[in-house]
C-alpha cells in the first residue's frame, strides 16, 4: 500500500462538475488501496477575485489581512472536495493549514514553510480517512494565517509529501505533462515521460509555468517523485500517464531535453566605457543595489583607445530604472552612449546530457547560422545554453533547434 499526495490546481476544481470529476480520480486511487492526501487550489479565478477585493478597499492593504482574505479560496474548495468524496462513499475530512499545522515564517503573502507537524494527520490516514488539505495556506508561530505566494499549492503538496514520506505526489493540472518545447509553437513537440529536477528548474524559471519553482526546489531537496498530469484525460496517476520528475537520468532520452524561449527581457548596451579594473563593479553594483536582476552579460574590448562596450539583459519592465541608474552614475562610469533594444528573445536549450557530451553548443550555433539568425549574446550553465536573438526569429529558431536535436515525435 502506498501513500499518495494528489493535488488539483484551480482549473481542475473550477466548478462543481469538475470537483466531482476530480473526486472520481481520487476514488479510483482509493480503490487500488492507496492512502490519500488531497491538496486543492482555489477555484480558478477566485484568488484573483479575492485580491481585487483587497485592492478595492485600498491599494496599501495590510498583508496579514490580505492573507486572511485570499486563504479563503482554498478553504471553500477543501470543504467542497471533502463533500464530493463523501458522496462517493469515502471517509474524507478537510483540513486548513492552521489545523495541521503547516507552520510558516511571517513573510505574509509569500511565506515560506518552516515545518509541518503531521502527527494528527498521520493518525487519521492510518485510520483510513482521506485528508483534504487547503493548499496555499500556512500559519505563523503566533497563530496568524499566511499564504505561500501565487501558485503556492504546488509547494503545499510537495511539502506534505516530504513530511509524510509519501511514495509520490501527483499534480493534476490543465496540461498533460511537460513538453520538449511549447506545443503551441511547435506541433512536433513531444511530451516527456520524465525529466530531472534540475532540468525542470531551468524550464520553470524560463516561462514553462507548470509548477511553482519553490515546489520543484523542495522536491529536488527531498527527492520526492512528482508527476504532472492532466485532470481532463482518462487515467489516474498510478498508471503514470504524465511527466515524472526524478533524479534519474534516462539514458535513452536525447542530449537536449527541452527548448524554451522568453520575450520578457531587454538588451542594454553601454558603449565606450573606460576599460579599467573595477568598471564592471561600478556598472553592475548600482544596478543590483536597485534590485535589478541582470541576466546575460557580454563585454568587448576591441577599441585601441582602451574603451569597452558592455551588453547585458534585464527584465523588460526594469529598462527605465536601468537608464535612470546609469545616468545617475554617468560621471564615474564615463560611458559615451547607452542603447536599448526590447525586440529581443532569449532561446535556451536545456539538458543534463550536456554535462557529458560536447557539441551541443556547436549544433545550436550552426543551426541558427544556417537560418541566417544572428546571435547577440550567449550565456551558459552546466546544463543550459541560452542565446539572445531578434524577437522576430524566436519561433523559427525554436522550431529549427527542435528538429536539429532530433526531438520530434517518434
Ligand atoms: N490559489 C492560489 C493562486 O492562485 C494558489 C494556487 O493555486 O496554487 O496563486
Ligand atoms: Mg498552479
Amino acid at each position: 500500500m502506498s501513500l499518495l499526495v494528489i493535488k488539483f490546481g484551480g482549473t481542475s476544481v473550477a466548478d462543481i462538475e469538475r470537483i466531482k470529476q476530480a473526486a472520481g480520480k481520487v476514488a479510483a486511487e482509493a480503490k487500488r488501496g492507496h492512502k490519500l492526501v488531497v491538496v486543492v487550489s482555489a477555484m480558478s479565478g477566485e484568488t484573483d477575485r479575492l485580491i481585487s477585493l483587497c485592492r478595492s478597499v485600498t491599494p496599501l492593504y495590510d498583508l496579514r489581512e490580505y492573507d486572511a482574505v485570499v486563504a479563503t479560496g482554498e478553504q471553500i474548495t477543501s470543504g467542497l472536495m471533502a463533500i464530493a468524496l463523501q458522496q462517493r462513499g469515502l471517509r474524507a475530512r478537510s483540513w486548513q493549514g492552521w489545523q495541521i499545522p503547516m507552520v510558516s515564517d511571517t513573510a505574509h503573502s509569500k511565506a515560506r514553510l518552516l515545518r509541518i507537524e503531521a502527527d494528527k494527520l498521520r493518525a487519521r490516514l492510518e485510520d483510513g480517512e482521506v485528508a483534504v488539505l487547503a493548499g496555499f495556506q500556512g500559519v505563523t508561530e503566533d497563530g496568524r494565517i499566511s499564504t505561500l505566494g501565487r501558485g503556492g499549492s504546488d509547494t503545499s503538496a510537495v511539502a506534505l509529501a516530504a513530511a509524510l514520506n509519501a511514495d509520490r505526489c501527483d499534480i493534476y493540472t490543465d496540461v498533460d505533462g511537460v513538453y520538449t518545447t511549447d506545443p503551441r509553437l511547435v506541433s512536433q513537440a513531444r511530451k516527456l515521460s520524465r525529466i530531472t529536477y534540475e532540468e525542470m528548474l531551468e524550464m520553470a524559471s524560463m516561462g514553462a509555468k507548470v509548477l511553482q519553482t519553490r515546489s520543484v526546489e523542495m522536491a529536488m531537496k527531498h527527492k520526492i517523485k512528482v508527476q504532472v498530469l492532466s485532470t481532463f484525460e482518462n487515467g489516474i496517476g498510478s498508471d503514470y500517464p504524465g511527466t515524472l520528475l526524478t533524479d534519474e537520468v534516462n539514458m535513452e532520452e536525447n542530449l537536449v531535453t527541452g527548448i524554451t524561449y522568453a520575450r520578457d527581457e531587454a538588451k542594454i548596451s553601454v558603449i565606450g566605457l573606460k576599460d579599467t579594473p573595477g568598471v564592471e563593479a561600478d556598472l553592475f553594483g548600482p544596478l543590483s543595489d536597485a534590485n535589478i536582476n541582470v541576466d546575460m552579460i557580454v563585454m568587448n574590448v576591441a577599441d585601441p583607445a582602451g574603451l569597452a562596450d558592455i551588453t547585458f539583459t534585464v527584465p523588460r519592465g526594469d529598462v527605465s530604472r536601468v537608464i535612470e541608474t546609469l545616468k545617475t552614475h554617468k560621471d564615474k562610469l564615463g560611458y559615451q552612449n547607452v542603447l536599448t533594444d526590447t525586440e529581443v528573445a532569449k532561446v535556451s536549450v536545456i539538458g543534463v546530457g550536456m554535462r557529458s557530451h560536447a557539441g551541443v553548443a556547436t549544433t545550436m550555433f550552426r543551426t541558427l547560422a544556417a537560418r541566417g539568425i544572428n546571435i547577440q549574446a550567449i550565456s551558459t550553465s552546466e546544463i543550459k545554453i541560452s542565446v539572445l536573438i531578434a524577437q522576430e526569429y524566436a519561433e523559427l529558431a525554436v522550431r529549427a533547434l527542435h528538429a536539429a536535436y532530433g526531438m520530434e515525435k517518434g
